[in-house]
């Protein structure tokens, strides 16, 4: 069997930068403070569980303790909203800030666009770590998960307030035709929507590599947590171009019937650290059963 990897897989720049930056404050912290993350740091069970072996504790926003003295806590890619991280520090949590600074270029735009008088629409996922840290920034912003919600809250505001000055912002890993779905619906009733270009190139770099990969191969492997959203998409892409694909988390999720395939393709989400897709590729490569 021959195995080709995507050009563009694994780790974004921001998920390497948090990881990294996480393990520096457990070296840091060298078993003397606590040191939390809020929030999974990554969507990634093996990586997660190395870091719970060396001492990363998890902390639920919606629990925190009432004493954070010398308590070190992450803050993950995702970011979070300036209240809470007002909260952290009041009580007495020493904040190390991983926050993707494109998304930190959302926060920033969020608040810019807020303290100038827009109403923002924010496009993405109304639940997910990101948006919620972002709606901390512009607190009447406007959640919209599909452009049926876009339509119904623009014309809303539309008969409230005609005239109002509005601007579009979105989850950094939407997709682009979703997004622009939403913007052609707002721009229905405001036709001057500013709209914000907020989409992370890594996804779109990691869906196109893949895209581009599918007509070489025989069968492909997704590897990724099945919980990362960016993962699942890759298998997706995967499948509606008629591919046989899995989605593994590890060697135990590799399906025996791999062995069929003579070229299988390898492609990676963003949270995938690189260590385990060359587990992968090896055993693969060296056509062992990985059972
Ligand atoms: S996908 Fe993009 S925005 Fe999200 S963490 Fe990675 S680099 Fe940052």
């Amino acid at each position: 069997m021959s195995v080709i990897k995507a050009e563009v897989l694994g780790y974004c720049m921001g998920v390497r930068r948090a990881v990294t930056m996480a393990q520096e404050a457990l070296k840091a912290a060298r078993g003397m403070h606590r040191v939390y993350t809020l929030g999974p740091l990554i969507h990634n069970p093996q990586v997660l569980e190395q870091f719970r072996g060396q001492g990363l504790e998890v902390l639920d926003e919606t629990k925190l303790p009432e004493d954070l003295e010398s308590v070190v806590v992450v803050i993950r890619a995702h970011g979070i909203s300036p209240q809470l991280e007002t909260a952290l520090a009041y009580k007495g949590a020493h904040l190390v800030d991983a926050t993707c600074p494109i998304v930190k270029k959302s926060q920033m735009k969020a608040r810019f666009l807020t303290d100038a008088g827009y109403c923002i629409f924010l496009a993405g996922e109304r639940h997910h770590g990101e948006l919620i840290g972002i709606q901390g920034y512009a607190p009447a912003c406007l959640v919209v998960a599909d452009p049926g919600e876009a339509t119904k809250q623009a014309e809303t505001l539309y008969h409230r307030a005609p005239t109002t000055k509005t601007a579009l912002l979105g989850q950094t890993t939407i997709a682009p035709d979703e997004y622009q779905g939403i913007a052609k619906a707002i721009q229905a009733y405001f036709p001057h929507l500013e709209i914000i270009d907020t989409i992370c190139k890594a996804t779109r770099d990691r869906q196109q590599a893949l895209s581009q990969l599918c007509p070489q191969v025989d069968a492909l492997l997704v590897i990724g947590g099945k919980e990362s959203a960016n993962t699942r998409r890759l298998l997706a892409i995967a499948q509606a171009q008629g591919k046989q694909a899995w989605l593994v988390e590890g060697l135990a999720d590799i399906p025996p019937e791999i062995c069929m395939y003579p070229v299988v393709g390898l492609a990676a989400g963003a949270s995938t650290p690189d260590k385990l897709i060359d587990l992968i590729e090896k055993a693969l490569s060296k056509g062992l059963n990985p059972h």
